[in-house]
């Protein structure tokens, strides 16, 4: 055991109420061999055994690391594209999928790189990826986002995604970038059996990821239920995005898109929704008895101007809501910190300040993200907890004359972390990402993302 007391803290966001009555105002203790939280020290006391060493947070406000439970990492590669950047979805995608249809492993490498580390210095310690794109040449998609996760030392939960319903059968993707249903359920098992790993510490996880109602087959859906189910592992889908998409349901499927989703063996919680904005009231009651997730990614969805989620109703329903950035081509940034911002005041125009406050905002990027990742060993500061955290200085310009260094946070618009630690070793110190060369990643990923577009 070595522990680092993280000491008196300006504020501590732990996510269990322990901030608010002061059982954490000294700070928190890590075992950063074990990498995990050993003790939350009380205002005005120390740890209970010495620590071996001790680092000053008086500058810092401390929050669990962030989660974020839905993105495209390659989409980093066509941001701010002009074509697409005053479109909703459907246009959006049809304009995208010729460019995407293009993407080779070094660029997917490169994108996956630098939204993992635009993730890592927003103060995101988890991130889920949503990839769904496997032209001829790119079947080892996943393998190479598993290495790019393990180099920069982040959690991930990789998604096996899958389209199989190109535009000669009704669907929306250009027919090269769709895939037999064997080969996806093939290509999953595998995926699962080589870097899945379970229980409290896992840095890799695997999940299986049909894109969305307009992309993939009945049959795909199901078969990949039966799969995850087998080898226990999430499930991960689009849902209720936009009008346009339920209206695809309705046409083809001949009902509404939670009705889909029970139909095809979904509607458990097993699944994590991305978006989530169009149920009624009936179907926010039946995700909430199943205890299906939802993660809401405010800034695409003001982006593509696809309605706002009713995330208040949802969790009171009893839905477990997470946070997403969602992917670069509708957000176009990979930041955490500022989502949650924007996730506050998206719900605030909804359900007024009142029910929206900073605690409930964070509380969506951390324990609300890890529930829709079926996680309990992170997004929260508790004793046995994952040594999973971000530290924000308040000394810029935009912080100061403010007062309550939580609510500053995010009413600031706080943008990159100072320190942020995963499983107890120091990811980003000095608001730098350790190891990492970032003027060489952006100069060559700059250079394929060009190329790219170019054609
Ligand atoms: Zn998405």
């Amino acid at each position: 055991m070595s522990t680092l007391w993280l000491s008196h803290p300006q504020a501590i966001f732990t996510g269990t109420g322990a901030d608010s009555d002061g059982s954490a105002a000294g700070g928190v203790v890590v075992d950063t061999a074990a990498g995990t939280i050993v003790e939350l020290v009380g205002s005005g006391t120390r740890p209970t055994t010495p620590p071996d060493e001790t680092y000053d947070a008086s500058a810092h406000v401390v929050i669990p690391g962030l989660i974020n439970t839905h993105h495209h990492f390659y989409q980093t590669l066509t941001r701010a594209w002009a074509p697409v950047v005053n479109v909703p979805l459907f246009p959006w995608l049809v304009n995208l999928y010729p460019v995407w249809a293009r993407l080779t492993p070094r660029a997917l490498e490169l994108a996956t790189t630098v939204a993992m580390a635009e993730l890592l210095r927003s103060g995101c310690t988890t991130a889920a990826d949503h990839h769904y794109l496997f032209p001829d040449g790119m079947e080892d998609s996943i393998d190479i986002q598993v290495a790019a996760a393990r180099a920069l030392g982040m959690r991930a939960t990789l998604t096996r995604g899958s389209m199989t319903l190109g535009t000669k059968d009704g669907g929306l993707p250009p027919q090269s970038t769709v895939q037999d249903p064997d080969v996806i359920l093939a290509d999953s098992q595998r995926l699962i059996d080589t870097y899945h790993e379970r229980g409290d510490g896992a840095l890799i996880q695997i999940a299986l990821a049909p894109c969305s109602p307009f992309s993939v087959t009945t049959r795909i859906m199901s078969d990949s239920a039966e799969l995850a189910a087998a080898n226990d592992v999430r499930l991960h889908t689009h849902l209720a995005e936009t009008i346009d998409e339920e209206d695809f349901c309705r046409e083809r499927f001949g009902m509404r898109t939670v009705e889909y989703l029970d139909s095809v063996g979904w509607l458990t919680s097993r699944t994590w929704l991305g978006h989530g904005i169009h149920f009624d009231d009936d179907e926010i009651a039946r995700l909430g008895a199943a205890g299906t997730a939802v993660a809401h990614c405010p800034t695409s969805n003001m982006r593509l101007a696809s309605g706002i989620c009713r995330a208040v109703e949802l969790e009171d329903a009893g839905v477990p809501v997470g946070l997403g950035v969602d992917g670069s081509a509708s957000n176009d940034a990979s930041n955490m910190i500022l989502e949650v911002r924007q996730a506050m005041y998206l719900q605030r125009l909804r359900y007024g300040a009142e029910k929206v406050t900073t605690e409930r905002a964070l509380g969506w990027a951390t324990k609300g993200s890890a529930r829709a990742l079926g996680r309990s060993d992170v997004g929260e500061l508790a004793p046995g907890k994952q040594a999973d955290l971000a530290m924000f200085r308040l000394d810029d310009l935009r912080f100061s004359g403010s007062h309550d260094p939580l609510a500053a946070l995010l009413l600031c618009g706080a943008d990159r972390a100072d320190r942020v630690m995963i499983g107890g070793t120091w990811r980003v110190t000095d608001s730098e990402i350790v190891g990492l060369d970032v003027p060489a990643l952006i100069a060559e990923h700059s250079e394929l993302a060009r190329a790219l577009v170019a054609g």
